[in-house]
């Protein structure tokens, strides 16, 4: 009775309302409001049925997976890294924002909208940060879209299990091979993951190297599937 009452002075009260993360303009108790929802980045179109790259035709590998075949068996994204999103995710990099990393985790969950028939993993895996740069920024926003996931589908969240070995060098700026040689072996896994479906999930995909190398990790450790689950795949074309 009284924790009703509570939620309801809660609820009514102008000073816990929350507007809208991308307009700020309309109360959004989720953080999105219903205007700013449905506009949000996703092309309905063909997709590489390995890295979900757009494409014209989406029954064979795109030419990047046919020319270096990616370790995770597909990748699924959420929404397109487009505007207003990007801006919004590059925001989350400069320091912890509980609004507005609850905004995206929520968006997160659109994934299972996207995909309804979508196989529970065995567990669910962020992409770590190195540990100098989480006490540097003081979160990781893939720890909050993949807990989003983990509590929706009911699945075990394995936060510790894997970890970055050591501080990569930044990955933008750098092309593809570049990326992927600066990656190798960047992932430690504490123990054998033997016959277990995975999921690894982050925030932004551009060339998928990250990915690619944490999924590696994980095959050697003897996972038997790996899929990369991401809030946003950036278009990163190659020639
Ligand atoms: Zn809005
Ligand atoms: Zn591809």
């Amino acid at each position: 009775m009284l924790s009703n009452l509570l939620g309801h002075l809660v609820d009514s009260c102008s000073l816990f309302e929350q507007h809208c993360q991308f307009c700020g303009q309309r109360p959004a108790p989720h953080g999105v409001c219903q205007c700013c929802l449905p506009a949000l980045p996703y092309q309905i179109t063909a997709r590489c049925p390995q890295c979900h790259a757009q494409v014209n035709s989406g029954h064979a590998p795109c030419g990047d997976c046919q020319q270096l075949r990616p370790a995770f068996d597909r990748l699924l994204a959420a929404y397109d890294y487009d505007y207003p999103l990007d801006g919004l995710i590059a925001r989350c990099k400069y320091g912890p924002q509980p609004a507005l990393q609850g905004a995206l985790a929520g968006l997160m969950r659109t994934l299972l909208q996207r995909h309804p028939a979508l196989p529970v993993p065995d567990l669910i895996i962020p992409v770590p940060l190195a540990a100098a740069r989480l006490a540097a920024r003081g979160f990781n926003l893939p720890d909050a879209l993949a807990d989003a996931l983990a509590v929706t589908m009911r699945a075990p969240l394995a936060r510790d299990l894997c970890w970055r070995k050591r501080n990569t060098v930044p990955q933008a700026g750098l092309d593809r091979t570049e990326r992927l040689a600066n990656l190798r072996d960047a992932f430690g896994v504490k123990h054998r993951c033997d016959g277990l479906f995975i999921a690894i999930v982050d925030d932004v995909a551009s060339t998928g190297a990250t990915l690619h190398a944490l999924s590696k990790t994980l095959k050697k450790a003897g996972a038997k599937r790996v899929e990369a689950w991401v809030l946003a795949k950036a278009h990163f074309r190659h020639t």
